[in-house]
């Protein structure tokens, strides 16, 4: 049976979040809801926050600023910034996991994302480094993404999907997305594809080397 992992990344917002957390809520899905701390440490997207955990899903980190990639800046303090003050913000929020995703523009997956820098901080701090193998690319394709994703869950026997519950409109065919997905037999999970997850709780343990600029 194939399987999918929903991720949703760059909120919350309050137009947009409540009204995924509502879909996912009448479907018992379970999802991992990936945010900036910046945003994290306003009050009233805490509020959406805490309801998702309290509906059961995950929250992780990605990043405080959501505008450095690690792997292209020469600021010796971003990965500090970047990784530990948001997890920090996050708090209770991310409960027990340390799970980051890294912010990569565009979400290709190259050596901008990391630093070796960055790479020993995620290490020694036991966090856990998130990728993803599916981006639909909603933001560009608010109507039509679900037929890229579809496409994507062909290819693949597991895939893990990033969307954006941002104000584009694309959240709009999140329930007819579902909807497919449903009567494909595609199990929706809440665990990651290990091959998306390079670093698991400080230990490197998949290829991570193409993500990391050089010195
Ligand atoms: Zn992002």
């Amino acid at each position: 049976m194939k399987r999918l992992t929903l991720s949703f990344d760059n909120g919350p917002f309050p137009d947009v979040t409540p009204g995924v957390l509502d879909v996912l809520a009448e479907r018992g899905l379970p999802a991992t809801f990936f945010v900036c701390g910046r945003e994290a440490s306003q009050a009233s997207r805490r509020r959406i926050l805490e309801r998702a955990r309290a509906d059961g899903h995950r929250i992780g980190n990605h990043t405080l600023s959501h505008n450095i990639e690690l792997g292209a800046t020469d600021d010796r303090d971003a990965p500090r910034r970047e990784i530990e003050e948001s997890q920090q913000i996050l708090g209770e929020l991310a409960g027990s996991e340390r799970l980051f995703r890294p912010y990569g523009a565009g979400g290709v997956l190259s050596p901008r994302l990391l630093s070796q820098q960055a790479a020993n901080l995620l290490c020694d701090g036991g966090y856990s480094c998130v990728l993803w193998n599916s981006v639909p690319r909603d933001w560009e394709d608010p109507a039509d993404w679900p037929t890229t994703a579809l496409a994507h869950l062909h290819e693949q026997d597991w895939t893990l999907i990033v969307l954006h519950d941002v104000p584009t409109g694309a959240m709009a065919a999140l329930p007819g997305f579902l909807d497919r997905v449903a009567e494909q037999e595609i199990e929706v999970v809440a665990e990651f594809p290990p091959e998306c997850v390079p670093i698991l709780e400080g230990r490197v343990v998949g290829p991570i080397d193409h993500l990391i600029a050089a010195d």
